[in-house]
């Protein structure tokens, strides 16, 4: 199937095949028409499945043919993200797609100047990419008028709410026109009973497309776990990219700190390596990215929020240095590989402490990861279980999640979620070693690890 059968217009086609893309995706198969329809979407897709384009084809082709406005230009689409980098890249991709169309786009999210935003949005545009916090920012000065919104795009709603920006949405929500006068799109990786609430409120009479199986992972992606202790992690990644010369590596780490520590254990190792993460400027995690892309810089070290929205075309491995506290994490951790149809590799390295969120993980997951015991790397089977500790002081607090890491807004993920994660745990006194998938050996706190030190 091509996409001339989808009913967009010349100008979006040629753009389309400018980018070599010859056949929709299935997401794109099934959103375009019902959007260009005019309907609201709730769509469950994940990263990777191309479901950008989805939207943003059918978004500017309904700009394009309603009427002009060549006067002061307001807002008529917004697309709302969770992270810079997400807003980025969707704002790469309305330009890429647009390219053709007289319409004009702008992007702003937090951690940069807020004055040269202003100046755009003054001049006037079409569409506006925009993360929570700042978007609030500039309606609390006045320098976005989004009472002309036409569409709306939640993009990745899910990690919004997990960010705890359910209460910035509402408020972004109390500034568009009213639901029944515009389209609204919701994207979310994974339907909780949240989004499921979110997309009540938001949505009429929605078109539900779901590409993906629910809360799966691509199938295109290999996935393998290797038990390790700890304290060898980091000597056996190094191993493993250096024999098998693994040129563009996204490795994910649980915390900022460890982020930080491993990309310079790694470098010492003389592997070149960057972190990513919330606590580094935007200008810092611009650079880490495009030296990641270009191949200067073989392995990126990342934290889940920094990660969220990576566009990296291709990336053959995604390896986990460390489990996520939140399974779901996992899902679209691994989303970085195997995009669009390439295949790629999802390696976990899982030390004891860790088995129960592996558990977690093959739950949501409903089937087994396959497991190796690397020779030369079995774990010592003495080493006993000991709870997961969060980030630079180690301590098992639960703590609200730090804003910066997204756009700099929001307020911590709920009260109720901590506690179930809390209740999770097994207690440590019961700890041994046993083989990840043969149960419980975690301690207390393994899952309390609350979200805020990523
Ligand atoms: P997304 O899921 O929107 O993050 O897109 C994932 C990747 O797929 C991006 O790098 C897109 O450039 C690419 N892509 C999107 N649509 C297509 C298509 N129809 N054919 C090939 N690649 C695509």
């Amino acid at each position: 199937m091509s996409f001339d059968t989808l009913g967009l217009s010349a100008e979006l086609l040629r753009a389309i095949s400018e980018q070599g893309y010859t056949e929709p995706t299935p997401v794109q198969r099934k959103a375009i028409p019902i959007i260009l329809d005019g309907k609201d979407v709730l769509a469950g897709a994940q990263t990777g499945t191309g479901k950008t384009a989805g939207f943003t084809l059918p978004l500017l082709q309904r700009l394009s043919t309603g009427p002009v406005n060549n006067g002061r230009r307001p807002v008529r689409a917004l697309v709302v993200t969770p992270t810079r980098e997400l807003a980025a890249q969707v704002g790469e991709s309305i330009k890429t797609y647009g390219r053709h169309l007289p319409l004009r786009s702008a992007v702003v999210f937090g951690g940069v100047k807020i004055n040269p935003q202003i100046a755009t949005l003054r001049r006037g545009i079409d569409i506006l990419v925009a993360t929570p916090g700042r978007l609030l920012d500039h309606a609390g000065q006045k320098t976005v008028d989004l009472s002309h919104v036409e569409i709306l795009v939640l993009d990745e709603a899910d990690r919004m709410l997990d960010m705890g920006f359910i209460h910035d949405i509402r408020k972004v929500l109390a500034l568009l026109p009213a639901s029944h006068s515009r389209q609204s799109l919701l994207f979310s990786a994974t339907f909780s009973d949240e989004i499921k609430q979110l997309a009540d409120r938001l949505l009429n009479s929605p078109e539900l497309i779901e590409v993906a199986r629910r809360n799966t992972t691509a199938e295109l992606i290999a996935q393998r776990v290797h038990p390790v202790d700890k304290s060898r992690k980091r000597e056996l990644l190094s191993h493993m990219i250096g024999s098998h010369n693994w040129r563009q590596v996204l490795v994910f780490t649980r915390t900022k700190h460890g982020a930080n520590r491993l990309a310079q254990q790694l470098e010492k190792d003389g592997l070149s390596a960057a972190a990513i993460h919330g606590n580094k400027s935007q200008g810092a995690r611009t650079r880490a990215l495009a030296g990641f892309k270009s191949g200067a810089v073989r392995i990126l070290v990342a934290t889940d929020i920094a990660a969220r929205g990576l566009d990296i075309d291709q990336l053959p491995h995604v390896v986990n240095f460390e489990l996520p506290n939140v399974p779901e994490d996992y899902v679209h951790r691994i989303g970085r590989t195997g995009r669009a149809g390439n295949e790629g590799e999802a390696v976990s390295l899982v030390c004891i402490d860790e088995h129960k969120l592996l558990r977690d993980i093959e739950r949501l997951l409903k089937r087994s990861i396959p497991c190796e015991v690397l020779e030369g790397y079995e774990p010592d089977p003495t080493i006993k279980a000991e709870p997961i500790t969060r980030g630079r002081g180690g301590n098992n607090r639960s703590q609200p999640r730090k804003q910066a890491e997204g756009a700099g807004r929001g307020q911590p993920a709920g009260k109720r979620s901590t506690n179930k994660r809390r209740k999770s745990g097994d207690s440590p006194a019961t700890a041994q070693h046993r083989h990840p998938r043969s149960g419980r050996s975690q301690g207390k706190n393994s899952a309390q690890d609350g979200r805020g030190n990523r």
